[in-house]
């Protein structure tokens, strides 16, 4: 626990606002800003005020604790980092718009972090030589850089915002699948501590790269993911996760995959070649793949993938041709099939195994053939596509048929088997048991530590205000001096007491403001218990309140301190 102390009002550097903020389009971010927690700097760019700082500080203590507890080591690398890794990896490119780019007085070029499995893996790479200096996991808690496109909602999105990013690294598949249940099982614990309703969901790898993916995602009116639960059975997606359609292309159901003729691993080279189209060409049209399986239909649309750049990602992988005939027999399956006119009528179904989703491209010149092993969210931005993600309440689970449910929900962490992507970029490999390289797989899981002060504020407000689970409150009592100076006085010798017992104290001990303001100000903060130093407290009688439950009663102070403790 945080070492006791004891915060007046009238020295604390935060104004109660009586009015939600003009630009305030979610609850957390009117609370916060009216509650005087955070401070608008510019759009997505915020400054964190004493009683926010103490939140986000209980939050990262409750991260770091579940972090270290699972053998992870706590590291600090730079934000402001060289372009080169990046540009190794695709990302320079990839991540276009939403990357902050900057230069230095020699002209070289630098980004500031928007997440770091680059670096971390430069990092093993130098410092880790053996099979038997792994597994091990990294971690650091440290502000990321994302010019996101709508930095709405306050600290929900920000442009710049606190990250807890772990990495894993092992040299076989069985020790990732190792790394990844540890995080999971952590974060488990971190969000419930945290007093977090939430929800585990399959969720597409996204820019990451990689296969397994999963999210937490905390249901809340203000989040901008939608997700999809089954009442009946385990199923729960976010539609991000979506395919556009399930039709499972095994050969014997729905006719042979055309496989391209080449003796080799097939390049891009060869599926151009295949295709008539120069290996630069334009291609439109996207189709998905999940989990080894084929599950898209191709959607004509206006979708446009660069062949080039498709290119570098199609080397190691195997490529196989197939057509819209192998959909033909399953119009059950061809749901959100959309016509040439474009994608407005595009319908989605949540799949699971999209996890491990693919994408399809069809090639151009030859009509609705589709190209294997391109990954979705690497290859096109998923996020094209969500403004016409369309799941409707009651659609079929994909899992046991029951009718889905659908629900608004805050991403708040995320986690990925990345497999050896950045492992094979930096060549991270270790020497074996055998004396032989060892190529590295890997890890990576974040979680949005000022995103979550912000899902908490959502989650659990009320009427009146804020209203934090203990364990996160700016503190755990708050004492409020309901009078003149007689009761200044009690409430701060209460506020001491309370310290000295072990307590985190807020104590409104500001002169010449009214007890009813000071009243509504503290249930607008909404530390979980407020005590009142009123009338009574001549007779050494104070007021317990329960901010939640607004219940309350007389007690001297001996016994309130016990209750509190
Ligand atoms: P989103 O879908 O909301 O844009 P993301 O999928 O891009 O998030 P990740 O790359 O998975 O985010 O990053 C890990 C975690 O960091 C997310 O689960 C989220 O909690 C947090 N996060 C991401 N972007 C932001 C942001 N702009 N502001 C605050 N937290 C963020
Ligand atoms: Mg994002
Ligand atoms: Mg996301
Ligand atoms: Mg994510």
């Amino acid at each position: 626990m945080a070492a006791a102390q004891v915060q007046r009002m009238s020295r604390l550097m935060a104004k109660t606002l009586r009015d939600d903020p003009a630009d305030a389009e979610t609850l957390s971010h009117k609370l916060l800003v009216r509650a005087g927690y955070v401070r608008r700097n510019a759009a997505g760019i915020w400054t964190w005020l004493p009683l926010g700082k103490k939140v986000l500080d209980n939050i990262t203590t409750v991260v770091r604790e579940e972090m270290d507890a699972i053998g992870a080591q706590e590291v600090l690398l730079p934000a402001l980092l060289p372009k080169d890794a990046y540009e190794a990896s695709g990302r320079w490119e990839e991540y276009g718009d939403l990357l902050f780019r900057l230069k230095d007085r020699k002209g070289g070029e630098y980004l500031l972090g928007p997440t770091h499995e680059e670096i971390f893996t430069q990092t093993v790479k130098d410092q880790c030589t053996s099979y038997k200096d792994l597994p091990v996991m990294l971690y650091q808690i440290q502000t990321k850089y994302r010019d996101e496109a709508r930095p709405r909602s306050g600290v929900l999105r920000g442009r710049e915002f606190q990250m807890k990013d772990s990495y894993s690294f092992d040299t076989t598949d069985e020790g990732l699948a190792e790394s990844y249940a540890l995080h999971r099982a952590a974060y488990q614990k971190i969000f419930a501590r945290l007093g977090l309703d939430y929800r585990i969901v399959s969720a597409v790898s996204g820019a990451m790269g990689g296969s397994a993916s999963e999210e937490f995602l905390a249901p809340a009116a203000a989040g901008e993911d939608t997700f999809v639960d089954c009442p009946a059975c385990e199923y729960a997606a976010n539609t991000e996760a979506v395919t556009f359609v399930a039709a499972p292309v095994d050969g014997s159901a729905h006719g042979p995959v055309e496989e391209l003729d080449t003796p080799d691993t097939p390049t891009i080279e060869t599926l151009a070649a295949h295709l008539g189209v120069p290996a630069s060409a334009t291609l439109k049209n996207l189709l998905v793949k999940v989990d080894g399986e084929i599950v898209a239909v191709g959607v004509p649309g206006d979708r446009e993938v660069d062949l080039g750049k498709l290119g570098e990602h199609l080397a190691p992988a195997v490529v196989e041709l197939v057509t819209a005939e192998d959909f033909a027999d399953r119009p059950d399956l061809v749901r959100g099939y959309v016509g040439p006119q474009g994608l407005e009528k595009v319908r989605y179904i949540a799949d699971p195994r999209v996890a491990n989703g693919t994408a399809w491209v069809t090639g151009a010149n030859k009509a609705d053939t589709h190209a294997r092993n391109v990954v979705c969210g690497r290859d096109f931005e998923v996020d094209d596509y969500l403004d016409v993600v369309v799941v409707e309440e009651g659609d079929p689970c994909p899992s046991c048929g029951a009718g889905l449910k659908l629900d608004r929900a805050i991403e708040i962490g995320h986690i990925f088997q990345l497999g050896r992507k950045y492992a094979d970029t930096f060549q991270l490999d270790v020497l074996g048991k055998e004396g032989k390289p060892v190529r590295v797989t890997m890890g990576s899981y974040g979680i949005g530590v000022s995103r979550a002060v912000a899902a908490l504020a959502e989650q659990s407000a009320d009427d009146k205000g804020l209203c934090w689970p203990a364990e996160i409150a700016p503190a755990d009592v708050h004492v409020v001096a309901a009078g003149k100076a007689v009761q200044t006085e009690a409430a701060l010798d209460a506020a001491e007491q309370l310290r000295a017992a072990g307590l985190r104290v807020l104590v409104d001990d500001r002169a010449g403001v009214s007890p009813g303001v000071k009243f509504t100000d503290a249930e607008l903060i909404g530390v979980p218990k407020i005590l009142v130093a009123g009338r009574r407290v001549g007779e050494g009688v104070f007021e317990l309140k329960d901010r939640r439950t607004g219940e309350r009663e007389e007690l001297p102070l001996a016994e309130a301190i016990t209750r509190l403790t």
